[in-house]
């Protein structure tokens, strides 16, 4: 499905990279929205205030939001400050609401992106308007669910459509609440080029100490903004303490960032990078001719394994390869994950190309 989608910078006057939207996990109260969308202003990099009116909480018995009250206090805070508000919808309900009481943008949370029936009814009661919707990766690594929320936002007529980075829970503990797992939004990047891609660098932390660092990472894969949760004071908020920052350390995160760019004007840099890409050209070229030498050898001896009724997955043979290669790759400064997920790849395809040469030599027989 082609998307029709509009540039971030026809929907954010006077657009800066990076967008900043920021503000509490949750609306507590009143005066917590007011004055943290007041100080926020103060801040000419934050362009749009978030607040959770509506918190999908793993466990029962925990705060779940103010709910519709806070829409009023968010109304007031775009009044008093002239920021964009944008708050998550989980049901056709909250949409309704949220689209009721002007709130500029919707983001769909994590959990909502999980679930194809909720995306769904919240895609239907957006049809026929032109609001824009940011769509926040499913809490599980899975591209597709990502793209197919986007997708059903889209078939709404939607055309303003962002999507926020979040990270991914796993089973094992990280240094992460959310593994950040970089590939799978740049993949979707490559799939959607125009997609405006939000990084969420509270969310993927857990803690505030990391939120810099992370914020670092999305502006060195080109991502266009950064969804921080800021709150006046953190270690009293009601949600999601451990990682909301204060609005002067926001500003300090902000302001610490190298901003790169895709592109240079300094022609002597282009030029290098060219001969720095030609001779990765060079090399990967070597790397292809490797490979397929290397698997006319793995033919010859599935063939030979064939002839002998001899496996072609030998657990024994594969775990000595896999230590060699981890150690001949620590002697040569390579990263030990890569090796072990390269060469398990390699040996992979070599045993579903022995196993086929097993199929053939079983018809034969
Ligand atoms: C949030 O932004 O406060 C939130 C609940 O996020 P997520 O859906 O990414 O967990
Ligand atoms: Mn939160």
């Amino acid at each position: 499905m082609k998307l029709d989608i509009v540039p971030l910078s026809k929907w954010i006057p006077n657009l800066k990279k990076p967008l900043v939207i920021a503000g509490p996990c949750s609306a507590e109260t009143e005066d917590q929205v007011m004055t943290t969308a007041i100080e926020l202003k103060k801040n000419d990099d934050v362009r749009i205030f978030r607040a959770g009116i509506w918190k999908p909480r793993t466990r029962p018995n925990t705060f779940e939001g103010v709910g519709e009250e806070g829409l009023k206090w968010m109304a007031q805070a775009k009044k008093e400050t002239g920021l964009l508000t944008t708050t998550e919808v989980a049901t056709a309900a909250h949409a309704e609401l949220a689209l009721k009481y002007g709130i500029d943008i919707l983001w769909i949370g994590a959990r909502t992106t999980a679930n194809p029936f909720s995306v769904q009814e919240i895609a239907d009661v957006l049809k026929g308007t032109n609001i824009p919707v940011l769509v926040k990766n499913p809490i599980n690594a899975d591209l597709a669910l990502w793209l197919g929320a986007i997708e059903r936002i889209a078939g709404a007529g939607i055309k303003k459509i962002g999507a926020i980075h979040r990270g991914f829970s796993s089973y094992e503990k990280t240094q992460y609440r959310n593994n950040p797992i970089w590939k799978i939004p740049i993949e979707l990047k490559r799939m959607l080029p125009d997609l405006p891609m939000i990084c969420d660098p509270s969310h993927i932390a857990g803690v505030r100490d990391l939120v810099g660092s992370i914020c670092q990472k999305a502006m060195d894969v080109d991502m266009e903004g950064l969804m921080i949760e800021t709150h006046m004071s953190p270690n009293d908020a009601w949600s999601d303490a451990a990682q909301q920052v204060t609005p002067d350390s926001l500003k300090e995160i902000l302001s610490s960032l190298s901003l790169r760019t895709e592109f240079s004007s300094d022609r002597n840099f282009e030029a290098q990078l060219d001969e720095l890409r030609a001779k990765i050209d060079r090399i990967d070229q070597e790397l292809i001719d490797s490979l397929s030498m290397r698997l006319k050898i793995v033919e010859e001896i599935g063939k030979a394994k064939a002839a002998n009724n001899v496996t072609p997955l030998q657990l024994q043979r594969m775990g000595a390869l896999m230590e060699k290669r981890l150690s001949q790759g620590q002697s040569a400064g390579l990263n030990a994950e890569y090796i072990k997920e390269l060469f398990d790849t390699i040996h992979e395809e070599s045993v579903r190309i022995q196993t086929e040469l097993m199929n053939v030599q079983n018809l034969k027989d």
